[in-house]
């Protein structure tokens, strides 16, 4: 079975739009019979995401760190949970065996987790599509800060394609069918010359 990581919003006050992406996100890629790997939350997008998925009998695990656990942060319906020691290890799990890395709108643990995975993979150290599903533009911003990075010459322009836009959950399976495999040598063109 396929991992599809998902990075996602704690935050159960945002918009319904958001929270409705995270529950069809779980709908598509339960239908696709890949296993979810989230953040082991209750609340938020990741709430939701989790508790749609395994009302369909999907696969569902969750990598939490011991801290949070402590505060009950833990979603209890999840029993493939993970716990670790801290959010470094955490992060390492949430993308270790993953076949894809998919961000919904999130705040600044979503927003973290994403910049890690496209310094990674600029790096050659993953090579997992990275993409953004971008909820009524949430991500436009982002996007555009993205672009003034290769633009202004801060990374090259090949790495446009660290990551991958797309506007609804519907789109999510079928563009980690066919994005291009990343650059086996991709620490060779790392570099800005
Ligand atoms: P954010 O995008 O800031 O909501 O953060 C999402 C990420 O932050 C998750 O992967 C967790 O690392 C962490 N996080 C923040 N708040 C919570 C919470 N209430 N429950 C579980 N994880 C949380």
């Amino acid at each position: 079975m396929k991992n599809v990581t998902v990075f996602c919003a704690s935050s159960p006050k945002v918009k319904q739009a958001y929270l409705a992406e995270a529950t069809s996100l779980a709908e598509e890629l339960v239908k696709a019979n890949y296993r979810i790997v989230y953040g082991g939350g209750a609340v938020g997008l990741m709430g939701n995401l989790a508790n749609r998925a395994l009302e369909l009998n999907g696969q569902v695990r969750g990598i939490i760190p011991h801290f949070m656990v402590e505060v009950e942060w833990e979603h209890k319906g999840v029993s493939d949970m993970v716990h670790v020691d801290d959010m470094a290890e955490r992060k390492r799990l949430l993308v270790k065996d993953s076949d894809a890395i998919v961000v919904l709108a999130g705040g600044i643990g979503t927003l973290e987790e994403l910049f890690e995975v496209l310094s990674l993979k600029k790096l050659g150290q993953i090579t997992q599509p990275i993409i953004l599903v971008n909820t009524g533009g949430f991500f436009d911003p982002l996007i555009k800060m993205l672009e003034k990075l290769v633009d202004e010459q801060f990374m090259r322009v090949e790495h446009n394609a660290l990551w991958h836009v797309v506007e609804s959950s519907q789109q999510v399976c079928q563009a980690i069918e066919e994005l291009p495999a990343w650059h086996n040598n991709a620490i060779e063109i790392a570099a800005v010359k």
